[in-house]
């Protein structure tokens, strides 16, 4: 017997398990994507259906109704109305929740109009017993014109049932379950005259939605005499709905009970307390606590692993293969890029945990209830303070934290602004130019000048991305309708498969989206520091052996001083040379141009890169040297020093500010989809960075 390949479309409102059944049905064969031109989730999963048959599960954005109001809705509707997608579903398995059946139902019945096969899951059963609820299958089945799946996705009841019922698709009625039409006969027949082959639903949503639809010509709908003015279609529309909810009513009425003498009002008592005016805020900001430390302590440890497995990669590559280009590609470029890459996987795991344990265990929506006011005042949700909160440690899981933002543009502004905050990359950046040019002094007696710096840089971080949110929000013309419900769904214990499923989604997303292009830029900077086109570049040991001749260097720092002069010598000194016109005004030379150029891989890598021009080689750890080193530093023909209180806060200001990240930027692009967002996030916060820091070091100095 031949394979029978079918697409099933799961559809449902948010929160009622539909991610949960998805996962359930494919487990980890699961491709995620997004729909071409925007940014909305599409999921698709595989599943083996019985030994004929297999299905492409589809899992569609959450959405309340076929009434779009957002993108994900419009991409149910789309898909839904074009027969020629090669998506387009063969059976709708509808997914509802036992204890908000009379909402579920709502998109039920229109679904059920466009006369595709439909199968209704009444998922989280396990919670009738506990809510007292009652239903009579048969009964609901006759009503509706389906077949009904009882399924609970956490413990497993139900799924293989559900997919033998699914293998019986052509046996499901394809009938409406209620005469929508009725709403004005005159109206609707004429439709259906005008268009005899068309779905009446199909054309109604036609009219009422601005939909991509193929296969009919929408002029033909606009010329027609039928027309109606956006009020009275609207009024129609509201028609339609309290028929619909008149519909459902009748049928619960009959076909559910619900004793509600045995709900418990435990939801209520910790409703009261999670988003109480002063304990709501403290719980949940102990709870970004808990994040923040995990994310910068506790993924040290697999971070440093992590760094020295590759750091031995690299030196085994160095040692094991025969010198040359490729040897260099593999050991200096490409390992130490991969390792680069790996290296935030500990991040955006323990980020993903929480998040994945926050939204799965219904706190979500309670922070978004209590941070939504404020937030939204700067174009913000309340879901931005996670992702704003996490950039303290690093931007790339935080960026990608910003997936559960419903709305676009405040998703967008979050993306946009988050790089802000200054995350842990910084740090090392600030601790040395700190140490250099600010007093190791206190003020009042208990005030460390120095740490004072440092939380005043952190401060102006969280102040600029909040600033130029609002900004944001005021020039940017993006047509999303923030039409959106806060619903406070029923508290539960996350499940285990969904987090796990989450986790490595997101891991797997970052590895291969944006991994891609890191890994591309740091074989670039590789490039540009180990070759040159000049002479003395290729001559260097010759020409450092005829300069140091009647000195006793050690080996160790005749290295140093090698490593120093080619890099100077190197694409990347060159373009440190040719930007000291442009940088000079900042009170910056060569050496440093250097730095920064080579630390647009990541910042911290400033560091790292003035250890080698200041020949104390290593890797920029040792910090007594470089600092001593830096603070001789001076200027060759004025002999002043080089790093002084007006460069070195100049500097700090710079980095504050600055995209100085490839991976950022990698992300960004995998985030919003197009190489517009990151390409302007580059030159928006450069452009702004070096403004700030011209001004405060002509002022300065
Ligand atoms: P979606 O928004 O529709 O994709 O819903 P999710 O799959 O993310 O689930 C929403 C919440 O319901 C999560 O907290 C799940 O753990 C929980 N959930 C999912 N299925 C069940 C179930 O069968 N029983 C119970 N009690 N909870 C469930």
């Amino acid at each position: 017997m031949s394979k029978q390949n079918i697409n099933v479309a799961l559809i449902g409102n948010p929160n009622v398990g539909k991610t949960s059944v998805f996962n359930q049905l494919t487990g980890l064969n699961q491709q995620v994507g997004n729909y071409p031109g925007i940014t909305v989730e599409k999921k698709v999963g595989f599943c083996k259906l019985s030994t004929n048959i297999n299905a492409n599960v589809i899992d569609l954005p959450g959405t309340y109704s076929l009434n779009a109001s957002s993108a994900d809705e419009s991409v149910v509707i789309d898909l839904l109305l074009n027969k020629k997608d090669k998506l387009f579903p063969d059976v709708i398995v509808l997914v509802s929740e036992v204890e908000n059946l009379k909402r579920n139902l709502l998109l039920f019945t229109q679904i059920k109009d466009l006369e595709i096969p439909t199968i209704l899951v009444i998922n989280m059963i396990d919670r009738m017993k506990l809510k007292g609820i009652s239903l009579d299958i048969p009964f609901l089945e006759e009503k509706l014109k389906t077949k009904i799946a009882l399924v609970s996705s956490r413990k497993n009841i139900g799924i293989e049932e559900l997919k033998k019922l699914i293998t019986t698709y052509k046996t499901i009625s394809t009938e409406p379950c209620l005469n929508a039409s009725s709403i004005d006969d005159v109206y609707f027949d004429n439709l259906r005259k005008t268009f005899p082959n068309q779905s009446l639903y199909k054309l109604w949503l036609v009219i009422t939605q601005d939909v991509n639809f193929v296969d009919l010509n929408r002029k033909a709908l606009e010329h027609n005499s039928f027309t109606k003015s956006d009020s009275e279609l609207k009024r129609l529309q509201q028609k339609e709905t309290i028929k619909r909810y008149q519909f459902i009513n009748n049928t619960l009425k009959i076909g559910q009970k619900i004793d509600s003498a045995s709900a418990t009002d435990f939801r209520s008592k910790l409703d009261r307390v999670l988003t109480h005016k002063f304990w709501g805020y403290m719980i949940f900001f102990a709870v970004l606590f808990g994040i923040f430390q995990s994310i910068f302590e506790w993924s040290k440890i697999p971070m440093d692993f992590i760094d020295r497995i590759f750091a031995g990669l690299s030196a085994a590559a160095s040692q094991n293969l025969p010198p040359g280009t490729f040897t260099n590609l593999i050991a200096q470029g490409i390992i130490p890029g991969v390792g680069g890459i790996l290296m935030f996987i500990p991040q955006i795991t323990f980020l993903f945990l929480f998040i994945s344990v926050l939204e799965e265990s219904g706190y979500m929506s309670r922070v978004v209830f209590l941070m939504d006011k404020i937030m939204r005042k700067f174009g913000l949700s309340g879901k931005s303070v996670v992702p704003l909160i996490s950039g303290t440690a690093c931007a790339i899981p935080a960026i990608m934290a910003t997936r559960n933002i419903e709305n676009w543009k405040e998703r967008l502004i979050t993306i946009l602004v988050t790089p802000f905050t200054t995350c842990s990359a910084r740090l090392p950046v600030y601790a040395i130019i700190i140490g250099l040019v600010i007093p190791d002094k206190f003020v009042f007696g208990f005030l460390n000048l120095q740490g004072l710096t440092l939380m005043l840089l952190y401060f102006l971080g969280f102040s600029m991305a909040i600033l130029s949110a609002y900004i944001l929000n005021k020039v940017l013309k993006l047509n999303c309708k923030t039409f959106f419900v806060v619903e406070m769904p029923n508290y539960k214990l996350p499940m285990f498969k969904n987090v796990g499923i989450t986790v490595i989604e997101k891991t797997k997303a970052f590895v291969f989206g944006a991994g891609k292009i890191i890994l591309a830029i740091s074989v670039v900077l590789w490039f540009l520091a180990s070759y040159s086109p000049s002479e003395k570049f290729k001559n260097a040991e010759e020409i450092l052996h005829s300069k140091t001749e009647n000195s006793s260097l050690t080996k160790r720092a005749f290295d140093n001083k090698l490593a120093s002069y080619k890099l100077e010598h190197s694409y990347i000194g060159i373009m440190g040379k040719t930007i000291e016109p442009l940088i000079s005004p900042l009170g910056y030379d060569w050496k440093i141009g250097v730095a920064i150029i080579s630390s647009f891989a990541a910042r911290e890598v400033f560091v790292g890169t003035l250890a080698t021009i200041y020949s104390v080689g290593g890797d920029g750890k040792n910090d007594e040297t470089i600092r001593s080193k830096m603070k001789e530093e001076a200027n060759h023909e004025t002999g002043d020093k080089i790093f002084n209180f007006a460069s070195g806060i100049s500097l700090l200001l710079f980095y504050a500010f600055a995209m100085q990240c490839a991976s950022t930027l990698a992300v960004t692009k995998k985030e919003t989809n197009s190489w517009k967002w990151p390409m302007g996030q580059l030159v928006f916060m450069s452009s702004f960075a070096y403004i700030v820091a011209l001004i405060a070091y002509q002022i300065l100095k």
